[in-house]
């Protein structure tokens, strides 16, 4: 009984040694060499403690045991102890550099001074000391072993500490108060020999190993995260791809649009015509489905932005309802704007996300709604000194949607009752678009739905009132008006260059001006172009932005280079696919006059010609 006492700790070692053994290998994990490095650990540790426990009753026992069986086993337990700090070095060194294949290859280099040593172990003589309490064993194979162990002890610390910025802060913890504790449990048992603790040491290195790195949990969460981060990984570069393939497809859009618009304008066979409206109606609709992805890619990308600027909040229902009535009439709902009467005139924010917001809901009410309303309403909430809480709500009187499904309605490209909407043109992402938009704008969604009966979306949304609004002076023609009744005009003695990568936009320009007789003159590249603007004076010139080896904007910045102040006076419009929030802005601030989208809107080309033009070079068609 009084030699079970002496050896409570080993036993205890062996009991939590053989329990972190099961589990290890009930967990079946993959085997690397990692996880082989350890579970050979577990086994050296249980025959180290089982030695440890046989060599304290054989030194104590020295005249009933024979000497060379009492100095095998004394081998044994001095071989395992240094091997098994071979084995921390090793798993250590795996662990950090997360790589296996350096240390296999560099094997001898660390094998051959542990088995020198332990060559030296069982050949050198061993003593058998008569300690207070009880016999230990010293001299020189006790202090070859001692060494070894520091040896090793000493490499596997080093190499921790040269790599501790890739270890991260939980599992560095456990390995410092693991190796700290083997530290001091080695200074106490070469002070004290007869004390008998190196057991503590093992255990604790082998639980910090299990608890930080080894056990099905943490193996669990490091799965996880790995699956994450490629996850996320794969996610973005949807995202990216589909962003830059949107972008891409804007630019052959723009060629369809621009040719319907031509055939529509020197046509007059009643078929043509006809077929060129369903294609420019057609590439409507495909240009709304890119706008969508590009948004919903951007805001998954994380670029999307608000931009607040001054706007007048009329404005916005008025082109809401300009966009909405056509449609809703096409289906014969009735359409009303409830809008109260004192809101403020002038805010702060950004009227083009709200817009789009308050579109998507407005176009899905008419889209989803077969017989009866869709009513937009807005009223103050709350309103302070410099800024008002308004409240906006879209309702319908459609298909509604059941409750388990307006979770589904925020998901991107989700869409619900497919039976019901399939006949529906829709991509599914306008309500996670509208949804994450209100979200960058510090608001959020309600929907509230009966099934079969309608539904009800609304958000409330913060505005700063401006009470002395600096806004841009009024446009001298909307844009809506003048597709409806264009200004005919001719500015024969005109001159404008268009630079351009792509044959058929420059076509498109051609003929959209054709009528103009304006001298239209093309480049199809910028070093083209460069060379056209030294033989020739122009009174307008639009560089695209993305062209292969020179851009739009180093054009622009060569040709001040060249020849200084003057182009001051020449208007310079950039003409770009990039519908990315803030970029008429950021073309300003380089120095464009103005900023003209793709595909080019022949209403929209002619207000800025009329715009930019020398007024004596213009002469109006219109009675
Ligand atoms: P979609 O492009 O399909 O309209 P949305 O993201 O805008 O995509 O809407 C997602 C789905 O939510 C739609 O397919 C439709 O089933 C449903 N939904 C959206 N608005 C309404 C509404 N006002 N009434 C009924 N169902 C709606």
């Amino acid at each position: 009984m009084l030699f079970l006492y002496d050896v409570k700790l080993q036993i205890a070692a062996i009991v939590v040694t053989i329990y972190i053994l099961l589990n290890y290998s009930l967990a079946k994990r993959a085997k690397s060499y990692q996880h082989r490095v350890f579970m050979i650990a577990l086994i050296d540790a249980i025959v180290y403690l089982v030695f440890d426990i046989v060599t304290v009753y054989t030194v104590n026992h020295l005249e009933q045991v024979p000497h060379v069986l009492n100095r095998i086993c004394h081998n044994i337990y001095l071989t395992s102890m240094t091997f098994f700090l071979v084995l921390v070095f090793v798993y250590s060194y795996i662990m950090v550099k997360g790589d296996a294949k350096v240390i296999v290859k560099s094997a001898l280099n660390w094998m051959i001074p542990w088995l020198l040593m332990v060559i030296a172990i069982w050949i050198v003589p061993l003593d058998y000391i008569k300690g207070e309490h009880s016999n230990y064993s010293m001299g020189p194979a006790a202090y070859i072993t001692y060494i070894s162990v520091l040896f090793y002890f000493f490499l596997a610390c080093n190499l921790l500490v040269r790599n501790r910025k890739s270890i991260d802060v939980p599992k560095k913890r456990l390995l410092f108060i693991a190796y700290g504790t083997q530290f001091i449990v080695l200074i106490i048992q070469a002070a004290i020999p007869d004390s008998l603790i190196t057991s503590i040491a093992i255990i604790m290195i082998l639980m910090a190993f299990y608890m930080t790195v080894e056990s099905p949990d943490v193996h669990m969460i490091e799965l996880l995260k790995a699956e994450k981060q490629s996850a996320d990984k794969a996610n973005r570069a949807k995202s990216d791809f589909l962003a830059r393939m949107s972008h891409e497809i804007r630019t052959p859009i723009n060629g369809i649009m621009g040719l319907a618009e031509l055939i529509k304008r020197e046509t007059n066979e009643k078929h043509s015509l006809k077929y060129a409206m369903d294609i420019e109606e057609s590439t409507e609709s495909l240009l709304g489905i890119i706008n969508e992805i590009l948004d919903s890619s951007k805001i998954e990308s994380g670029k999307m932005q608000i931009c607040p600027t001054e706007y007048k909040l009329q404005n916005v229902f008025n082109d809401l309802h300009t966009i909405i009535a056509v449609k809703a009439a096409e289906k014969g709902i009735k359409l009303v704007f409830d809008i109260a009467e004192d809101l403020p005139d002038y805010l702060e924010g950004d009227d083009l996300r709200i817009k789009q917001v308050l579109l998507n809901l407005l176009t899905n009410g008419v889209k989803y709604t077969p017989k009866g309303e869709v009513k937009l309403t807005v009223c103050i909430k709350e309103k302070k000194e410099q800024s008002v809480i308004l409240h906006f709500q879209v309702s319908d009187t459609g298909i509604g949607i059941k409750e388990e499904n307006i979770p589904k309605l925020f998901a991107s490209f989700e869409r619900i009752e497919e039976s019901q909407t399939r006949y529906v043109q829709g991509t599914g992402l306008g309500m996670s678009i509208t949804t994450q938009l209100l979200k960058l704008m510090g608001s959020e969604l309600k929907v509230q739905s009966v099934y079969g009966q309608g539904s009800e979306f609304s958000f409330e949304l913060q505005q700063n009132i401006v009470l002395n609004p600096v806004l841009e002076e009024k446009e001298e023609w909307d844009t809506a008006e003048l597709k409806e009744n264009p200004i005919r005009y001719q500015a024969p003695n005109a001159k404008v260059l268009i630079v351009d990568d792509n044959e058929i936009n420059l076509k498109v320009f051609r003929g959209l001006l054709k009528q103009t007789k304006i001298q239209v003159f093309t480049a199809i590249s910028a070093a083209e172009g460069l060379i056209m603007l030294k033989d020739q004076d122009f009174d307008m010139i639009f560089l695209d932005h993305m062209m292969p080896e020179m851009d739009g904007i180093e054009m622009f910045h060569k040709m001040k280079q060249e020849s200084g102040s003057k182009y001051d006076k020449t208007p310079i419009i950039m003409l770009s696919a990039n519908a990315i929030v803030g970029a008429k802005e950021k073309y300003l601030e380089i120095g464009f006059s103005d900023f003209l989208s793709k595909p080019v809107l022949p209403e929209k080309l002619d207000k800025l010609i009329l715009k930019y033009l020398p007024e004596e070079l213009i002469s109006y068609l219109n009675s």
